[in-house]
């Protein structure tokens, strides 16, 4: 490394030195290029004609395979591997034996580092090892551009352009700013250690000071005692101390490299693991872990993090990916968005930004190689478009765009405190969803009249082991105490589905949505609802509790939960526990077999709320999840506004309050087609309740209910009621 040599002499010499250090036929080097070729780059034991004439494309031949999973393959016979593909120009025949490795800094894989033999054999453990190390070098030849200009064809990004991506709308918002790369590298500058001892020292002295900042950002007032920034910091301080994480680490060194090194190389295996991991749950602890290794490796090289030091006024942050720890490191004043190259609309850091109404793009897969610090930027969380130095055209119409909703949101502040009454005087409840402790505020902010739906599940699902009974009644407090008067549906667990917990073992499903999940998972494992119950009693005593099950698909299901319930009630009052005031029982409509078992439904219940998200993809069969499906059928449609209607008729017949908690709640149109069928309470996110509330405004709500119900019943006629809903909003100037 330390020789003056040219780029490609040093890469063959490199190849040559392993292939005679690991007694190997065949040494050859592949670099990623743009396009998505691995070119061979320099080769010892294949024909060297063939560099940089010969190559693949990621995911194909054994060498694609590599990089794209971004993991080691050792084979003893190589052409046997069902990935195998010949190249004619290599000459690579003769070979049995193959050990290839992915290049790969900061988890990306830059290119491909192969050994063959023709005796066929596996190599050993030490020898994979070996040659990973040896990638990382290349790894940092790749990166430090010293190989620009071998490749045979240049297709390289341009990177002053303007760029439009296109990925996933994960939050709603638009954000106009500039770029702040999150994660500014790390330059790990020195990779091998004189002193292998000294170097463990050094590892261990700045675990030390992680541990101790993390304990640090625990014990410091502005952390709650309870809540997600609190559970996402006590998982940090959990992996922190994790035996297997530092072992890694210390093997590292001991093989000679430097203790910064060494936490890149473990941050990259896992990284490389990582992407190959589909459980998003499992993904998202390793992200955390990935962060921490960021973390370990500032206080190495000396930059503790600390990210509010950057003082962009307008921050539109792009990373790969992100915890929801480092979220909240930043100054939420100045952040005006989140571009992430992964991170679905389930990852807690999503889930968060969304709770603090920071708009977020995510599944842009070149998102950090495009953009650089400063650059302009405008995101669109509501299409899902990031566009990296817009051109000027695209910022005027953004700027105007933003304005607009500006103006728009002011007018909706200034209802705040205005009744949500129709001018013909049906009063029309508005409630808000929430799950989070930084939801709360929104519930003053938006004017809400309580909380219709308080998705439990949000604590379970981002902390790292069950909450503790004591935590889940300190959050219980916090959110009733933080409602005051205004009333709050505490929703019982409603996990599995898509809403899986990394520590609850379950078998794996294949069908999940239709499997062991919500009041299910419950009954059959009272213990958590008899938990869960007893911090909500506990929380609500001398006040009103409003508890709700999800998921009921038979009326004995209540029964059975009341019984747990009432249960639990009398084993409190034994120990002398004060209990609620009043406890009311509801449950969830969302599961189609309740349509024909309304009447008993009703009965055994105090209220009732329809989930209208998971009711739509049951009664049309259509995944709620799916974009591909998301657009095909319409809630507003005849079949499914004959369902509600016939919901809502029971449940006046047998007198029971109704609510309706999807997301259909939260937009104007369809909250004018709810409202149009009677529903006179709907629960939505805090952020639509200012332009619902707009809507209800400026509704006539009989003269809508006397046109629209003799549509519902019309045997022929359109398929969906949108056009005409379309129609009415705009021949009755309603606000929407
Ligand atoms: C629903 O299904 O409509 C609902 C409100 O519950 P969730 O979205 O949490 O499944
Ligand atoms: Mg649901």
């Amino acid at each position: 490394m330390a020789e003056e040599l040219g780029a490609q002499e040093r890469l063959d010499k490199i190849v040559g030195q392993i292939a005679s250090n690991m007694v190997a036929e065949v040494c050859s080097v592949y670099v990623l290029r743009a396009d998505g070729v691995l070119e061979l780059y320099a080769t010892e034991g294949l024909n060297p004609a063939a560099v940089h004439h010969a190559g693949l494309k990621v995911g194909h031949g054994l060498v694609g395979t590599i990089a794209a999973t971004a993991a080691p393959l050792n084979l003893d016979d190589a052409r046997s591997h069902e990935a195998f593909a010949y190249l004619p120009e290599t000459g690579e025949e003769s070979f049995n034996s193959f050990l290839g490795v992915p290049i790969l800094r900061a988890g990306r894989a830059l290119g491909v580092l192969v050994v063959q033999n023709e005796a066929k054999r596996l190599y050993r453990e030490d020898e994979v090892e070996a040659l990973e190390t040896i990638a990382m070098v290349i790894a940092e030849l790749i990166a430090a551009g010293e190989l620009e200009g071998l490749a045979q064809r240049d297709g390289e990004l341009d990177l002053r352009r303007s760029t439009k991506l296109s990925g996933t709308a994960l939050a709603d918002g638009l954000g106009l700013g500039h770029v702040v790369l999150h994660e500014p590298r790390v330059e790990v500058e020195n990779l091998f250690n004189e002193d292998a001892e000294a170097e463990v020292r050094r590892l261990h002295a700045s675990l030390g000071s992680l541990r101790a900042s993390i304990d640090n950002m625990l014990d410091r007032g502005d952390v709650p005692q309870h809540g997600e920034t609190r559970e996402v910091l006590e998982a940090y301080r959990m992996f922190a101390h994790d035996r297997g994480w530092v072992r890694r680490m210390e093997e590292a060194v001991l093989n000679g490299l430097t203790a910064e090194a060494a936490v890149e190389k473990v941050q990259s295996d896992s990284r490389a693991r990582m992407m190959r991991i589909t459980d998003p749950y499992l993904r998202e602890r390793l992200h955390d872990l990935d962060d921490l290794a960021y973390r370990l490796l500032r206080e190495l090289v000396g930059k503790p993090f600390g990210l509010l030091d950057d003082d962009t006024p307008d921050a539109v942050v792009v990373a790969r990916s992100m915890g929801a720890a480092e979220l909240l490191d930043y100054d939420r004043r100045k952040l005006r968005g989140l571009v992430l190259e992964e991170g679905g609309p389930t990852s807690h850091v999503v889930i968060v930004a969304r709770a603090l109404g920071i708009p977020v793009v995510g599944e842009i897969a070149s998102a950090v190689a495009q953009a650089e610090n400063g650059d302009d930027i405008i995101l669109d969380g509501q299409e899902g478009e990031v566009y990296i130095r817009p051109t000027p055209d695209i910022r005027d119409a953004y700027t105007d765009k933003i304005a607009f909703r500006a103006k728009q949101q002011k007018q909706f502040d200034e209802l705040r405190n205005e009744p949500s009454e129709s001018p013909d005087g049906v009063e029309v409840e508005l409630l808000m969803n929430a799950g989070l402790v930084v939801d709360l505020p929104q519930l003053d902010q938006s004017g809400a009249a309580g909380i219709g739906l308080f998705r439990t599940e949000l604590q379970f699902m981002i902390a790292s082991k069950f909450p503790r009974p004591g935590e889940q009644e300190a959050l219980y407090v916090q959110v009733l105490d933080e409602a005051g008067d205004k009333p709050v549906t505490f929703r019982t667990l409603d996990v599995g589905g898509d809403k899986v917990l990394p520590y609850l073992r379950t078998v794996p499903e294949e069908n999940p949505a239709l499997g062991w999940r919500a009041v299910r998972l419950a009954l059959d494992r009272p213990g958590l609802l008899r938990s869960q119950l007893r911090a909500l009693l506990k929380a609500a005593a001398g006040r009103t509790l409003r508890l709700m099950l999800p998921m009921i698909t038979e009326a004995r299901e209540i029964s059975r939960a009341r019984a747990i319930l009432d249960h639990e009630i009398e084993l409190l009052t034994g120990f002398g526990h004060e209990m609620p005031s009043r406890i009311l029982l509801g449950a969830m409509i969302e599961v189609p077999s309740i349509l024909w078992q309304l009447d008993e439904f009703m009965e055994l219940i105090d209220f009732a709320s329809v989930g209208s998200n998971d009711l739509f993809q049951f009664v049309m069969a259509s995944d709620r999840g799916n974009s591909q499906i998301a657009d095909r059928f319409d809630a507003m449609s005849r079949p499914f506004m004959r369902v509600l209607r016939t919901i809502r008729r029971k449940a006046d017949q047998h007198g029971k309050p109704l609510t309706l908690c999807g997301e259909l709640a939260g937009r104007p149109l369809e909250a004018m087609g709810l409202i149009g069928i009677g529903f006179r309470s709907i629960s939505m996110s805090p952020a639509a309740i200012g332009p619902v509330k707009s809507m209800v405004r400026s509704l006539d709500v009989g003269k809508l209910t006397n046109a629209l119900d003799p549509l519902i019943d019309e045997p022929s006629g359109a398929q969906t009621l949108r056009e005409f809903l379309n129609d009415f909003a705009a021949a009755n100037r309603i606000a929407y």
